[in-house]
């Protein structure tokens, strides 16, 4: 069995510090998640690549430097609780979980959370708790969240992940249409909330009550994160 060791060293080094990463807790949780033990064994040898691959079910792992970059920019402490909207292959999870103390991670796809779930169980993940439901309500029994990333494309920032935020708590989310968003970050204070643009990206549909029907057009025939 190949555990791709000096592929994803290069990986962090070349893709995500030479691009400016520098929050050593996600450097350390990129140099330790195996990325290829989340995507079909025939895709394995290009786990390490600068690039979303898919993981079947119209749905895609995100390109390494998209995980740390949102990653960085949701400002982890270990003692946080995050949710996470769009388990998918399950990568984004097992790097939050290396950092932070507990996940929630919510999933539409019910093919898709049993996979991601089977490689948790395998890996030892016991602070990624899983749901199979549309993450965009939230998870309100589990809130309030110190962090929440988003990790599919929303027309808006939906309102209960808002309310579901706690106080001092950051959420980052890409908006916009279907075929390219901005990544903000929402900050919530005794004030109120705050909300900075990050970067533009391209993401699949966040698909549910806040966020885009199923049949809302999307115009790009490539793959997106
Ligand atoms: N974080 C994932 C990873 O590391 O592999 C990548 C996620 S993929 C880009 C987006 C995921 O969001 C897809 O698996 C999709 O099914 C899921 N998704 C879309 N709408 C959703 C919703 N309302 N609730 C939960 N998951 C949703």
């Amino acid at each position: 069995m190949k555990i791709f060791t000096a592929a994803r060293e290069k990986m962090v080094e070349h893709q995500l510090e030479d691009r400016g990463i520098k929050d050593i807790k996600v450097l350390y949780a990129m140099r330790k998640v195996a990325r290829h033990l989340f995507v079909t064994e025939a895709l394995q040898s290009r786990a390490y690549e600068d690039c979303p691959l898919p993981i079947g079910e119209n749905q895609t792992i995100s390109q390494p430097y998209m995980v740390a970059y949102m990653t960085e920019a949701l400002e982890l402490k270990s003692s946080d609780i995050v949710l996470e909207i769009g388990t998918g292959s399950g990568y984004q999870s097992a790097v939050l979980a290396e950092i932070v103390r507990q996940v929630y991670s919510i999933e539409r796809i019910k093919d898709l959370l049993a996979r991601a779930r089977k490689v948790f169980d395998e890996l030892d993940y016991t602070n990624i708790a899983t749901k199979n439901f549309d993450g965009t309500y939230g998870w309100k029994e589990k809130s309030p969240f110190d962090a929440i990333i988003v990790t599919a494309a929303s027309p808006d920032i939906p309102e209960p992940l808002i309310e579901q935020l706690a106080v001092g708590g950051r959420l980052v989310i890409p908006v916009g249409n279907t075929s390219s968003q901005i990544l903000k970050r929402v900050r919530k204070s005794e004030k109120g909330i705050e909300i900075e643009e990050l970067c533009g990206c391209v993401f699949v549909k966040l698909i549910g009550k806040y966020g885009w029907g199923e049949d809302d057009n999307n115009s790009k025939g490539y793959l997106i994160h």
